[in-house]
């Protein structure tokens, strides 16, 4: 067995596994990636984001999981938190020690576009067709994100503050900058991605409190995050093509 990181070839579709999990049969892979979905009532856009990234991850040689954390009550969506769970979640199941953060309506485009982590902290959403396939702003850190383990414990996951729509994705930037790191990004020639269109969903109303959270990341990033998580688990079920970790998150009323 090649020990390189194996990131061309054939997939061996003999090496799969209920939950979502792929891994390569013909070489050793150096990352395992985890993927983290934040969810709640997005169904088609899962299904065709399973539909193309499952290839995709299998033609990359990835040794991956795909996890969905889905918010289960009415109360205002909070994606970062879900992602925090998904990290915690996650880490329980396999030694993950890659983890990328996605929305569940990013498609990519190019297969040289490695799921993988890197160095720094990786903005992977940098070329979105919604955006012309240009960066709208320098320290956009939204849509997708890739840390390794380390890199995210570093910033203490994602604040777990942002109810509703817009700057948990900022105010994880300013996190990243405040431990010292930088912000990587592929070449946006090759992240060329496709975004589902979708309305605003309800119960995902723009947040008022962001701007305010956003500017005092480096100060509060230590004691609100993945040490300060607090969640109930309602059902953890391996499917063929995911584990769906629904949860109970509260509300920002609590
Ligand atoms: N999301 C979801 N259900 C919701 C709201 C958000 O599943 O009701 C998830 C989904 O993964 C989505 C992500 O959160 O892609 C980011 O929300 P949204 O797509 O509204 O943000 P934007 O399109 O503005 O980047
Ligand atoms: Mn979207």
């Amino acid at each position: 067995m090649d020990d390189t990181d194996c990131t061309h070839g054939r997939f061996s579709p003999d090496n799969w596994q209920f939950g979502g999990r792929g891994m390569p049969q013909l070489c050793k892979a150096l990352q395992k990636i985890a993927l983290i979905i934040p969810y709640r009532n997005r169904d088609k856009h899962l299904k065709t984001w399973l539909h193309y990234m499952h290839p995709f991850l299998q033609k990359q040689q990835g040794d991956y999981g795909i996890y969905v954390v889905e918010q289960v009550e009415d109360s205002t969506f909070n994606r970062a938190k879900l992602m925090n769970v998904g990290f915690t979640e996650a880490s329980k199941d396999y030694h993950y020690d890659c983890f990328i953060f996605s929305d569940v309506d990013i498609i990519l485009m190019d297969e040289r576009n490695l799921y993988r982590c890197s160095q720094n902290p990786k903005h992977m959403a940098n070329s979105l067709d919604k955006f012309n396939f240009r960066l709208p702003y320098q320290t956009l850190f939204g849509g997708i994100v890739a840390f390794t383990k380390e890199q995210f414990l570093k910033v203490n996951g994602f604040s777990n503050l942002f109810w509703g729509w817009g700057g948990e994705d900022d105010e994880l930037y300013n996190r990243v900058v405040a431990a010292g790191m930088k912000v990587e990004r592929p070449n946006p020639n090759i992240s060329r991605s496709r975004v589902l269109t979708h309305p605003r969903d309800p119960g995902n109303e723009e947040t008022r409190m962001s701007l305010h959270l956003i500017n005092k990341a480096a100060q509060f990033m230590h004691e609100d995050g993945l040490n300060s998580l607090k969640y109930e688990i309602v059902s953890h079920t391996k499917h063929k093509l995911f584990t769906k970790i629904t949860v109970n998150i509260g509300s920002s009323q609590q």
